[in-house]
């Protein structure tokens, strides 16, 4: 059993864990530092993995967050392909799943999300696919030239974006989403209704309101999609897309409070002594969510939070007060989103849905709280602004499109 000690131990080699790691030396830190991860990549980007990773326009080293030599050069320790099964808070130590025992002076918990798995029948089938990691990827393109027609379980941003990959290598596709509308959880009712036509347009077989029974398969494989209603829907592939489960189990088992997640506070600083958590683990209170405790997963969130962290450690502590913001590509379609929409109780469309370029803006009480900009960057760029202002800007003057946002002051 081998026994080894850092200053800084970051569980979690995504975007929050690296960008952590990344903005200590940044910032002067010159204890030992490690990075440790389940996963047998040095840090990638996560997001292109449904976009141009799995539709075959980028590469993994075109991923890669930074160059292969850059984590040695800084003296990181990259300890990756181990889990980290055990946190002792008293003791300051982990233990791996290759019964290393590592002691930490600070423990920075990024451990993401582990995606939800169907609970259905038929759901360890080989040809059902996730797509949270690169190697979760890479199982499907080991498989594209056998696959004909996809069925998505899932109308989120993964799903979704999934789906238009697949159809852009000319696969066959159905989403299948459960709720009434897809993106309901994180966009407004004409939005989804815009994705959805998009999609259709495109050729994919989009169902909403319709609920999985079973995977079905023959010889261990995948043969169709049993609905409720009595329809199968056959198919070669399943994709999963139906979100995560925040990887905190140990935490948890240690101690840490939080319903979802690990609660932190404004520095990120969980429950436990000496631990912090950042990225898509890490519940948080959130002002521009109207003060609720939410979890974001976002690559602005886990770089933002890093930085909160970073700097707690170095001892110029600023709290976490970011403006999230979030982006999906789906066929030439741009989105931006930025705010939370979530609690709005009005929309204004600005431009024309059928240009393909418009902007939704949403409102609370006659505030700016969030806007979705499709093709629309200038909006999402200026309309950042009305958010943090708490704008009140004239309707008439929001609604057209080309009175650019930067000349709505408050009022
Ligand atoms: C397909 C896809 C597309 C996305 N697209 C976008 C997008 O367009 N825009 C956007 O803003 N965001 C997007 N996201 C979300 C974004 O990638 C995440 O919010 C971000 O990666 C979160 O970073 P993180 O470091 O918190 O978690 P992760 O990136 O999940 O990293 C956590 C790491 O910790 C490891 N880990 C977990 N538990 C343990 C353990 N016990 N021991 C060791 N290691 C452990 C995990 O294996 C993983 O490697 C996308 C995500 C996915 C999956």
């Amino acid at each position: 059993m081998t026994s080894v000690r850092f200053d800084v131990a970051i569980v979690g080699t995504g975007h929050a864990g690296a960008q952590a790691a990344i903005a200590l030396r940044q910032g002067g830190f010159d204890g030992s530092l490690a990075l440790i991860g389940e996963e047998a990549d040095l840090p990638y980007e996560r997001p292109p993995l449904s976009k141009d990773y799995l539709s075959g326009t980028k590469t993994l080293s075109q991923i890669m967050l930074r160059p292969t030599t850059f984590w040695a050069e800084r003296k990181i320790v990259t300890l990756l392909g181990r889990r980290v099964m055990q946190v002792e808070p008293g003791a300051h130590t982990l233990l791996l799943s290759d019964q290393t025992t590592v002691e930490y002076g600070v423990l920075i918990w990024a451990g993401g999300g582990h995606p939800r798995k169907l609970t259905c029948s038929g759901e360890a089938l080989s040809g059902v696919h996730y797509v949270r990691t690169r190697a979760d990827v890479d199982a499907i393109l080991s498989r594209l030239s056998t696959i004909e027609r996809a069925v998505v379980v899932g109308g989120g941003y993964i799903g979704l974006e999934a789906a238009a990959s697949l159809r852009k290598l000319g696969k066959e596709v159905v989403v299948l989403e459960a709720l009434e509308r897809v993106l309901a959880r994180v966009a407004g009712r004409e939005l989804s209704t815009f994705f959805e036509q998009e999609h259709r347009t495109h050729g994919v077989d989009l169902r909403t309101g319709v609920a999985v029974e079973g995977i079905l398969g023959q010889d261990g494989h995948v043969t169709g999609v049993q609905i409720a209603g009595g329809e199968m829907l056959s198919c070669d592939t399943v994709i999963v897309g139906i979100g995560i489960i925040p990887a905190v189990e140990p935490l948890r088992v240690a101690g840490a409070t939080g319903a979802t997640g690990v609660l932190v506070d404004q520095h990120c600083r969980t429950s436990l002594p000496d631990i912090f958590a950042i990225g898509d683990c890490a519940a948080h209170v959130n002002r521009f969510a109207d003060g609720a405790t939410i979890r974001l997963e976002s690559v602005q969130n886990a770089t933002d939070q890093a930085l909160v962290v970073a700097r707690t450690i170095l001892g110029q502590p600023a709290p976490y007060d970011s403006l999230p913001w979030f982006w999906s590509n789906q066929f030439d379609l741009r989105l931006q989103t930025v705010g939370i929409s979530a609690g709005h109780d009005s929309t204004v469309l600005r431009g024309d849905v059928k240009s393909r370029s418009f902007s939704i803006v949403y409102l609370k009480c006659g505030r700016v709280i969030a806007l979705d900009c499709v093709n629309a960057t200038r909006d999402y760029v200026q309309g950042r602004k009305l958010i943090l202002d708490r704008a009140a800007p004239s309707i008439a003057r929001l609604a057209d499109g080309n009175v650019p946002l930067k000349e709505l002051s408050i009022q």
